[in-house]
């Protein structure tokens, strides 16, 4: 196995990310993959909503055939499965798609239907947080496409941090991009995208969770909308 992670404590590789957070926050996004393909190697994933296929697209140019982890809540448009498997058929990555302990119907039965209205927060712990963290279990870092102009809970993503809840090395290579920055690259390399990004969708979650948004509002207003809720814990 290439890397370093092998012989590093969790001391060391928290060490490692933080140092590499500031060496790395002016590099570019490729220059971030790359530091991190040959640092952790096969251990290095990349978590996808399918909102878009970019950091899964800078990640097969660092790594190819790198694990792309997808978390499919059984609540998804059909749209983003779609993007799922384009992305599968066309990208050289290795899509992983992981499903909660319970199917929808068998969360209804437990907790009644409809908890996404009563209860988000209990929601995404069961169809988000726990499979992600079953499915993160065999890797030392993951990669995100989390963007510091998201929305103000973003601000302060570092390119590469700790993270300290998984304690694996989170990685944000496009945290310092731009819409516009996204859209380029899409642009330029032909890469996929949800076909609800041009229906109104500024950002994709699951369907009962997800509303089109107004013209000037951030592009995470339209999740949870009305519900007080911003993010869904896997980045908390
Ligand atoms: Fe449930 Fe909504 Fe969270 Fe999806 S986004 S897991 S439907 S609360």
């Amino acid at each position: 196995m290439t890397g370093l992670q092998e012989e590093r404590t969790t001391d060391g590789l928290r060490a490692l990310a933080e140092q590499a957070g500031r060496d790395l926050e002016d590099a570019s996004a490729l220059e971030i993959l790359r530091w991190a393909a040959a640092a952790f190697g096969p251990r290095l994933c990349v978590t996808s909503s399918m909102e878009d296929a970019v950091v899964a697209h800078l990640a097969s140019r660092a790594l190819p055939g790198v694990d792309v982890v997808f978390l499919d809540t059984g609540y998804h448009f059909e749209e983003t499965i779609g993007t799922r498997d384009a992305v599968e058929a066309v990208m050289d990555v290795n899509v992983l798609t992981l499903t909660p302990l319970r199917t929808v119907a068998e969360q209804d039965a437990e907790h009644g239907p409809r908890l996404h209205d009563r209860d988000p927060d209990l929601c995404c712990a069961l169809r988000k947080v726990e499979p992600l963290e079953r499915g993160l279990r065999g890797y030392t870092a993951w990669a995100t496409g989390l963007r510091r102009d998201e929305s103000p809970t973003r601000a302060g993503t570092p390119v590469v941090g700790w993270d300290d809840k998984r304690r694996k090395v989170k990685i944000s290579p496009i945290a310092r991009w731009t819409q516009d920055d996204v859209d380029a690259y899409v642009a330029e390399h032909g890469v996929l995208t949800n076909p609800l990004l041009t229906d109104g969708y500024a950002s994709v979650g699951c369907a009962p969770c997800t509303r089109r948004v107004l013209r000037g509002e951030d592009a995470r207003a339209g999740r949870w909308a009305g519900r007080g809720k911003t993010e869904c814990g896997l980045h908390g």
